[in-house]
């Protein structure tokens, strides 16, 4: 932390009182809890604190299939961008159907000769293996990560890195104790696994994905988003020095058709997706009446409630990273904010100068809060709701802070007065926007939270265990967090009600997505 010239006294002695540079009134010399303010001006700075791991980005990276890196039949390659300067990083190969077709049948040959017919405790060695070697290269993956990303460095070297480790290790665990998983049944993998995954998180959702997958004995073709792909085909790397056997593993990297191509193929016997609402529906009504066996992890508008009797400062803080979290590009982001209407001019302030604290700008700089939004299609749509939500007659709050002049970036940013029925309040906007709303009572809290198309997640903030329990029961969402926000682990089943989607990733209930029971 670099501290700047020391204000005047007379400053100074203000910047040290919790009123903030403002003065505010002080009943018998206490500041009244909710009139506290944060505030600290420009009385101090942090110096840059760059991200220095060196990392080597290939010129061009080719698909992973039967254990191998080859070159696509149709020749085409595509440009990855990094979002926070806009400079292309590598060139990605573009999997047509024929490079689908082979990763399938690599799949297949890796499932009936090796992977389905070794031991589980031999499977779980291969996982512990890939997941030591994620750790030791977790900085130089978080580092791309974040350049091919956008996100900031301390959320992809603190949370994403250890998180994508710890779903290896866990499965690893499970590969040899399916039986105790499921008493009394004999679990069988499925076969050859189409998994399909967004670029908000995209190293963590390839452990959420392929961990379960491999531990029940399947095989995997996984496609990265088309924005994300680089750190999926580090981790193919990873696979190749742990000796993953041949085809257990393969890679195919595009846009939406290969995709399509993946859910199509005829040798797919599970597709397990995570992306938007509308994808997902396409994708279901594509493997209906195929035998697929088929999980989707869609969209979410989730309620972050917050109760009059809730520790104010730490509910704050629970808002912040429930919707600026990952430049709000997170599926369950509490990206609704339901407040009790007695203390909302109380968290709207707090609200107000707590985001004009959060620092946006490099990614690569470890002070960094907010970072890069993930692509100029996802700015656009971001930019096209927050336009809505203002002429449909919501007030726009924002953080005036600087904006990098090249790179995609939107401020942290919330709505209030948003009406229940307004395009804010029903839509995933997956950016950093907020809509505030108002409940009175605990009745209209549910109904209000409940009053949405998704089901991912929800946020409560209490100091009461009962009002926590009741919520939880009539909340209709998959997940529910009481006083914290956004806590991940893969001990923890993850997954949606309505159109969030159906199936559970992590956890013991992550298990038979990947199995049959005999
Ligand atoms: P998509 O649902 O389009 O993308 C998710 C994945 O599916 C990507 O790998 C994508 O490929 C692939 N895909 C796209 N079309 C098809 C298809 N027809 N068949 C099979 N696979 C397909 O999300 P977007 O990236 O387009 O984002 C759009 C919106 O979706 C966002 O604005 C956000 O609101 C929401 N979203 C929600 C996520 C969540 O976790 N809930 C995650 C990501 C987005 P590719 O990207 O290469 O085209």
């Amino acid at each position: 932390m670099q501290m700047m010239k020391p204000p005047p006294a007379q400053t100074r002695k203000t910047a040290l009182s919790p009123l903030g540079t403002k003065a505010r009134p002080i009943r018998n010399g206490v500041v009244p809890l909710r009139e506290r303010r944060l505030s600290f001006g420009q009385k101090w700075d942090y110096a840059p604190a760059l991200e220095t791991v060196p990392v080597q980005i290939a010129p061009r990276y080719e698909l992973f299939i039967g254990g191998r890196f080859v070159a696509p039949t149709s020749g085409k390659y595509f440009d990855s961008i990094n979002p926070a300067t806009e400079e292309t990083l590598t060139e990605i190969a573009l999997a047509g159907e024929r490079d689908v077709d082979r990763a399938v049948k690599a799949a297949r040959r890796a499932y009936d000769h090796v992977w389905s017919k070794m031991p589980g405790r031999e499977r779980g060695k291969y996982l512990y293996r890939v997941a030591r070697l994620i750790q030791e290269k977790s900085r130089e993956l978080a580092v791309l990560e974040t350049m091919d990303g956008g996100k900031p460095i301390r959320e992809s070297r603190d949370i994403d890195l250890p998180l994508v480790a710890a779903h290896f290790f866990y499965h690893a665990g499970w590969a040899d104790k399916l039986d105790y998983a499921f008493p009394g049944r004999r679990p069988r993998p499925l076969g050859v696994a189409a998994q399909i995954i967004p670029w908000n998180f995209p190293l963590l959702m390839a452990a959420w994905k392929i961990g379960p997958a491999l531990a029940c004995g399947n095989t995997v073709v996984l496609k990265p988003a088309e924005t994300t792909s680089i750190t999926a085909l580090h981790l193919a790397q990873i696979f190749q020095q742990a000796e993953l056997p041949n085809g257990v593993v393969n890679i195919v990297t595009g846009a939406g058709e290969t995709g399509t191509a993946l859910v199509n193929h005829p040798g797919v016997d599970k597709v397990a997706f995570t992306g938007s609402t509308e994808v997902g529906k396409q994708i279901a009504k594509a493997v209906a009446g195929t035998g697929k066996k088929l999980t989707l992890e869609l969209g979410g508008k989730a309620a972050n409630i917050i109760f009059d009797d809730a520790p104010l400062d730490q509910a704050i803080e629970g808002i912040i990273q429930g919707i600026y979290f990952n430049q709000g590009h997170v599926c369950c982001a509490g990206s609704r904010l339901l407040v009790q209407e007695s203390i909302l001019p109380a968290v709207v302030r707090k609200l107000r100068d707590r985001i004009r604290t959060l620092r946006v700008g490099n990614p690569l700089d470890k002070n960094t809060d907010v970072g890069a939004i993930n692509s100029r299609a996802q700015l656009d749509k971001i930019r096209l709701l927050v336009e809505c939500g203002t002429r449909e007659g919501a007030r726009l709050e924002q953080a005036n802070c600087a904006l990098p002049s090249r790179g995609y970036w939107f401020p942290p940013s919330f709505f209030t007065g948003v009406a229940m029925s307004s395009r804010v309040a029903q839509e995933e906007i997956f950016g950093p926007v907020l809509s505030v709303m108002t409940f009175r009572t605990p009745e209209e809290a549910f109904e209000r939270a409940n009053n949405t198309p998704y089901g991912l997640s929800a946020g409560v903030w209490t100091d009461k265990g009962s009002k926590i329990f009741k919520l939880a029961n009539k909340l209709r969402a998959g997940v529910v967090w009481a006083n914290t926000y956004n806590k991940f682990d893969p001990a923890s089943p993850f997954g949606g009600y309505k159109e969030s989607g159906f199936g559970r990733e992590g956890g013991l209930h992550g298990l038979p997505a990947y199995v049959t029971l005999e």
